[in-house]
Order: C-alpha cells, then sequence, then structure tokens
C-alpha cells in the first residue's frame, strides 16, 4: 500500500520509516500529481504556518481537497491537525478546512513547551500510548461527527472525522507503531 507523507517542512522522514516499518510504502510528496497514486497522506509536524503557505505555493491546497472528497485517507500529527481543522482559534492562516473543529495553537502554554504523556487509548489496547507533545495544539470544539479517542489535561489529543485522523502529538518520534497501524486499518475499511 502506498501512503504519501507531506515532505514540505518539519518531522516528514520520521513518518516515512514509522510507515516503511508499519509494511505499508512511504512517499514523500511535494508535488500534486503525486498525490494521484496514494491511498493515504500524512501531514507532519512542523511550522503550520510555513506548511500552509508552501501548499498554497506549491498548489497542493485544493488537490488534497479533491483528493479527500474521493475518498483519500488523512493523518495529521500537530501542525498537520490544525492544518485539517476548520477553524483555528485566533489566525486566518491557510488550511485545508477539511474537520469539523476547532484547535488553538500551542495550547498546552508556556510551562509546557513539550511534554511527555502516558495515556490509555481503548482503540490501541490495555498498553498505555507514550505521547510526546511539542508546542502541541489541542481540539477546543469538535461537532458531534467527530470521535473523540484521547484527553489530556481535559483537551482533546487524538480525533477521528470519516478518514481523517489527527493526533496533537508526534507519535512517529517514539517507538510506538500503533497509531500508525491504525491509520492503515482506517485506509483497509
Ligand atoms: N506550534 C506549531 C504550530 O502552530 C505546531 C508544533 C508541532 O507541529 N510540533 O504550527
Amino acid at each position: 500500500m502506498k501512503i504519501g507523507v507531506l515532505a514540505l517542512q518539519g518531522a516528514f522522514r520520521e513518518h516515512c520509516w514509522m510507515l516503511e516499518r508499519c509494511g505499508a510504502t512511504a512517499l514523500e510528496i511535494r508535488k500534486p500529481a503525486e498525490l494521484d497514486d496514494i491511498a493515504g497522506l500524512i501531514i507532519p509536524g512542523g511550522e503550520s504556518t510555513t506548511i500552509g503557505k508552501l501548499m498554497v505555493q506549491w498548489g497542493l491546497m485544493e488537490k488534497i481537497q479533491t483528493r479527500a472528497s474521493q475518498g483519500m485517507a488523512i493523518y495529521g500529527t500537530c501542525a498537520g491537525m490544525i492544518m485539517l481543522a476548520k477553524e483555528i482559534i485566533g489566525s486566518d492562516q491557510p488550511r485545508l478546512g477539511l474537520m469539523d473543529m476547532a484547535v488553538r495553537r500551542n495550547g498546552f502554554g508556556r510551562q509546557r513547551e513539550s511534554f511527555e504523556a502516558a495515556m490509555l487509548v481503548p482503540e490501541f489496547g490495555s498498553e498505555p500510548v507514550c505521547a510526546v507533545f511539542i508546542r502541541a495544539p489541542y481540539i477546543e470544539r469538535a461537532s458531534e461527527n467527530i470521535e473523540v479517542m484521547a484527553i489530556v489535561d481535559d483537551k482533546i489529543v487524538i480525533a477521528r472525522q470519516d478518514k481523517m485522523l489527527v493526533t496533537a502529538f508526534h507519535p512517529e518520534l517514539t517507538n510506538d507503531d500503533r497509531i500508525h497501524k491504525y491509520f492503515i486499518s482506517m485506509i483497509n475499511e
């Protein structure tokens, strides 16, 4: 199975390694035409304003929206989660706007710029997920078509809407491949 990783900026290489480890073929995506051939797309963490600007410049915004409407699955981590939100609180930066939620950038505050949290996520079994948060956003509001999968400090940090999955943290920086495996199973559904 071919899965693309948006490779404009940020932590895309780690996602590619994780996908390969899970048995998928990872492709770095920079041009609109490269989206034709993939069953799923990962939008990595990084700086969402930069990723958004480059997505507009490289003509990727509309093409990703079109491919999503055709059923291509998307997984956004951290800045990738911000890119998927309809509403980014206090910002008019470019976005895909595909998920019915409002996100708050850097929502965990300065004292907690980066931290790790262990959380139990029923979908991933009885072993807690160890999540690495780096200047992470969270979901402040989600409409009822969004499935909330994990909450930390009363903040939503994993969610799913149809074939779109988001995590506020970076599983690609850990050894835990369950979330990537879950994304692959979403594509296969
Ligand atoms: N704070 C970044 C942003 O707002 C996201 C950080 C990350 O992706 N690790 O885009």
